[in-house]
């Protein structure tokens, strides 16, 4: 941290300064006690009042779109890791604003989802009732941080005015066939009679009653993802995402080029088709390893090879089928050593065009876009005997979520819905003839996909966003988020944003221009936090006792932004120390003539000039470190001057908004120091002003500040108007006034 810069290089100039300046500041003033309980509510209804962090639609100034994953609203409340990730934008977001940029930093709620049903299950409570209730606590915390979101565009998924327009997406794409049903495999508890999410199976058992885990085959609607396989993939050459996030995109989407081969009537999948005469066997996907009995004719050696079944085979890549290359592979190696296979170590190397059609395959399969629950958005289809599947019209949107008393399954396993007749029970909208309403939902992916756009147009009852606004906001230019979801969030998200660009619907073809990731914020001792070790942090608490602005500060101090990192609730005292030696330093302040303006330059512009750059790179911590050196060096001083001063909370208001909003007003201010200009550096390497010393009959009386390029009489102009130096002349002309240039200027009396 700051080893660039030293302030024992320059500490030596300072006590000649200070002598004189003392002479000049006359005491102190008196300040209050820092007090974070004071001022921060305070402030946070005066910026809600006053509308200062409203992004406008219509602004002529440039815009900037800052992003935060929107939080799902546990019953758990905020957590210490969202606050990390939500003042990090924060700052962004409110240097951008000084910087002159109309900033749009929106909030919402991701509100659908398992934990709020299962929940309401226990509880037997109303999922929409728990979510008010969350979401309220959410809101409520969320502005105890000062955080400067626009709170006027809040949106949640689960408002039936914003899942009409997620049910009116899911039709664009039933429209152009890339929505449909296919049975597909489910994870299946035989006993509760339930589909499960991956997350509530278990160690393959179920997570409600411990039954083993089956594989079922159900009807489900998908989306086809994998039409977009190759943009989504492409196309991260477009943005800017940190490389390991480019590589886990790609790695999910596992594009491969190769070549179909045919041993008889088994084709196979290789992107190495230049080995086939080192094909020795093919195996085919299976569960455990074994000989199916079978030879087939390797086509370019025409000897007999043997068909086996492994289960390092996956089913779903290229054709689920190998052929087995030893020499040339080292799981084929393993494999065939294992079971004595043949090892041809020498052959000839083929030219494939003769054996096989070049073909891409992908990792990435079709989204399984349906789940039979309760707490999701319901899909806006229709079955009927003699049409089939009838899309609701748009003018019906949305199909909203009936109310239930019970959440047990239909009898095979449906959604809650299907046990309710009202809902299910509809005439067909086409034929008037009796029809059945779909009773799955949507994942709690979907109402993610797209939020990002709304924010641009919350409350269109038109469009999901008109065109003129998305063409003014998107692309959204900085979104932070967790790593957990660089990848299906990510993807989904892209995709979505892609197939609405190709109807013409949005502006960008990319919805991101930068992403980037925070690390975990870690329980005392490096574990992971969790209710049930009891390890987890409430950030109310450390609020109460310390202040929103400590917490911050806190968060953003504790270690590089991208790395994991340990709570250490000892830690937090520094921060607090550092903000009351900050209020401290406000009673120094002082107005002053022009020489004096920039007392300790040096480290001054260094402060303005790294705050600025590492807010910019994410490195928070070392920001924070130099604006600590800065006050240090500021503490040293005898006084400030009130604007040195100002520029000082100017940089720290991005991290510390309450308290130097405080003492900004406490300082004149008139409007707030969130929409001060911000601070530039002076100067770089080469200082404007230079250090003379005073000599008044031969014996020193400190320093003053000349501008560097000043001149012998502009530097004897600007003594002698000094009034503290007109006082040793006692209102006389001096006899004599010589100066040595950019040394010392001497006056004799
Ligand atoms: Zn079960
Ligand atoms: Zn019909």
């Amino acid at each position: 941290m700051a080893k660039e810069y030293d302030p024992k290089n320059i500490e030596g100039k300072w006590p000649a300064r200070h002598r004189y300046a003392q002479a000049l500041a006359g005491g102190q003033k008196e300040v209050d006690e820092y007090n974070p309980q004071k001022i921060e509510k305070r402030w946070q209804d005066h910026w809600e009042k006053s509308g200062i962090y409203q992004a406008e639609d219509d602004s002529k100034k440039p815009k900037y779109y800052a992003l935060v994953e929107f939080p799902y609203p546990s019953g758990d409340g905020l957590h210490v890791g969202h606050v990390r990730s939500y003042t990090a934008m924060d700052i962004v977001s409110r240097k951008r604003r000084m910087e002159g940029f109309n900033v749009l930093y929106p909030i919402g709620w991701d509100a659908f989802g398992l934990p709020t049903e299962n929940y309401a299950i226990k509880t037997g409570r109303q999922p929409r009732e728990i979510t008010k209730e969350n979401t309220d606590t959410f809101r409520q915390q969320l502005k105890s941080l000062g955080l400067s979101f626009d709170w006027s565009r809040e949106i949640n998924t689960t408002d039936p005015k914003y899942y009409k327009w997620t049910q009116w997406i899911f039709l664009k794409f039933l429209e152009k066939g890339l929505a449909y049903k296919a049975k597909i495999p489910i994870n299946w508890c035989p006993k509760d009679k339930i589909g499960l999410a991956n997350e509530e199976v278990v160690d393959g058992h179920c997570e409600r009653c411990g039954t083993p885990v089956e594989q079922k085959e159900k009807e489900q609607w998908m989306l086809a993802i994998t039409k977009y396989a190759d943009r989504l993939y492409d196309d991260l050459d477009t943005v800017d995402y940190p490389n390991r996030v480019k590589i886990q995109q790609k790695n999910w989407i596992g594009r491969s080029e190769g070549v179909l081969i045919k041993f008889d009537d088994i084709e196979i999948f290789t992107t190495r088709p230049d080995t086939i005469f080192g094909a020795t066997f093919v195996v085919i996907a299976g569960k455990e390893d074994k000989f199916t009995g079978r030879f087939v004719t390797n086509p370019a050696t025409k000897e007999k090879i043997p068909v086996w079944e492994a289960e390092y085979v996956m089913s779903d890549y290229g054709t689920g089928a190998i052929m087995g290359v030893p020499a040339d592979d080292e799981r084929d190696m393993v494999f065939a050593k294992k079971y004595d296979l043949p090892i041809v170590g020498e052959y000839k190397k083929a030219g494939f065009e003769d054996f096989g059609r070049k073909v891409t395959k992908y990792k990435l399969r079709d989204w399984v876009f349906s789940r039979q629950r309760y707490w999701g958005e319901p899909i806006p289809v229709i079955h009927c005997g003699k049409c089939g599947v009838v899309p609701v019209p748009e003018k019906d949107l949305p199909v909203e979520l009936p109310k239930v008393e019970k959440y047990e399954p239909g009898p095979d396993g449906e959604s809650p819905l299907a046990n309710i007749p009202e809902f299910v029970n509809t005439p067909c909208l086409r034929c008037g003839g009796p029809a059945r309403r779909e009773t799955d939902v949507m994942p709690n992916w979907a109402g993610s996909s797209w939020y990002f756009l709304r924010y641009c147009d919350h409350e269109n009852e038109k469009e999901f966003a008109s065109m003129q606004n998305l063409k003014y906001w998107m692309q959204v230019d900085w979104y932070n988020g967790g790593m957990e979801h660089t990848v299906l969030h990510l993807l989904y998200s892209r995709f979505w944003n892609k197939f609405l660009y190709d109807l013409k619907l949005v502006s960008t073809s990319e919805p991101y221009k930068k992403r980037t990731s925070h690390g975990l914020i870690l329980a005392e001792g490096g574990e992971k936090m969790s209710k049930s070790k009891g390890n987890v942090v409430n950030p109310d608490t450390i609020v109460k006792q310390f202040g929103a602005d400590t917490l911050r500060l806190y968060e953003m101090f504790m270690g590089p932004f991208e790395q994991a990192i340990a709570w250490s609730e000892d830690a937090l005292v520094g921060p607090r120390r550092f903000l009351e030696r900050v209020w401290k330093l406000s009673g120094k302040t002082k107005e002053l003539f022009t020489p004096y303006a920039m007392i300790c330059q040096d480290v001054f512009e260094k402060t303005v000039e790294k705050v600025s750059d590492d807010i910019e790179k994410m490195a928070f911590n070392t920001a924070i470190s130099q604006l600590m050196i800065c006050s240090n060096a500021l503490a040293k001083e005898d006084f400030i001057p009130t604007n040195d001063f100002k520029r000082f909370l100017q940089l720290l208001a991005p991290f510390a908004p309450h308290i130097t909003e405080e003492l900004w007003q406490l300082m004149g201010g008139k409007d707030s120091i969130h929409n001060s200009k911000w601070p530039k550096a002076n100067w770089v390497s080469n200082p404007m002003f230079i250090d003379i010393s005073v000599q008044i009959n031969g014996k020193y009386r400190g320093v003053i500040m000349v501008k560097n390029i000043a001149t012998e009489e502009e530097v004897k102009n600007t003594a002698l108007s000094l009034p503290e130096i007109q006082k040793w002349l006692n209102g006389k002309e001096p006899k004599k006034v010589i100066v040595v240039p950019r040394k010392i200027i001497s006056i004799v009396t």
